[in-house]
């Protein structure tokens, strides 16, 4: 029998990924699936609180077992920031909307105008909830912030992030290539080979 699993998210693209990597053994369904169309709260201060927080909520409220994912972009120069705030960075600080990613990019890249140190990582958690179990997951990218825009693909901060061991954008590379060794993949990488474990 399949093991049902709840990924507490409306992301089509986090949803198609997670079920090509884990295959026929899980039946991996989107919070559409299972009538959940409130906006989740996400209240803490930390990465893992807030996927922690989005976890919890559907498990209690729908009696299933679920995860839940929260990525941030952590600045060295910037003691960590944007952090949590990463999808808000740009509209936080005056430059256009939520999760406006042109607007985000140009706040980024103002704040570092003069800095040192353009060093930087993408963070991802995964929470998990397994009856009364909780997991948590991590995957990092360690890169640097260029000082200006390069290449195309992706979304977010895509466009001037490169990650350590490439002279390319993540949004230079492809998805290909960046799907291989992101923050994001590396998480899931985790979750899958614990998922598969048990
Ligand atoms: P979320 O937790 O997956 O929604 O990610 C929060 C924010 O981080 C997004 O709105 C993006 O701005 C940024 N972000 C997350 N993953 C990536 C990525 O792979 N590349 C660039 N930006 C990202």
């Amino acid at each position: 029998m399949k093991y049902e699993l709840i990924m507490a998210t409306n992301n089509e693209h986090k949803l198609r990924e997670i079920r090509q990597i884990l295959g026929d053994s899980y039946e991996v369904k989107g919070l559409k699936d299972i009538g959940c169309y409130e906006d989740i709260p996400e209240t803490s201060e930390t990465l893992e609180g807030n996927a922690l927080q989005k976890a919890r909520y559907v498990s209690e409220r729908y009696g299933v077992d679920c995860f839940a994912d929260d990525t941030g972009l952590e600045v060295d120069a910037l003691d960590g920031a944007p952090g949590i705030y990463t999808a808000r960075f740009g509209s936080m600080n005056g430059y256009g909307d939520s999760h406006d990613s042109d607007a985000n990019i140009a706040c980024l890249l103002d704040k570092l105008k003069d800095a040192e140190s353009r060093r930087a990582r993408f963070r991802t958690v995964i929470a998990l909830i397994q009856g009364d179990e909780e997991h948590l997951f991590e995957g990092i990218v360690e890169g640097d912030i260029l000082p200006e825009r390069r290449g195309l693909d992706g979304f977010g901060y895509d466009p001037i992030f490169v990650p350590d061991g490439y002279d390319q954008t993540f949004a230079e590379l492809g998805s290909e290539v960046k799907n291989g060794i992101s923050h994001r993949a590396r998480a899931v990488a985790k979750l899958v080979e614990f998922l598969k474990e048990g």
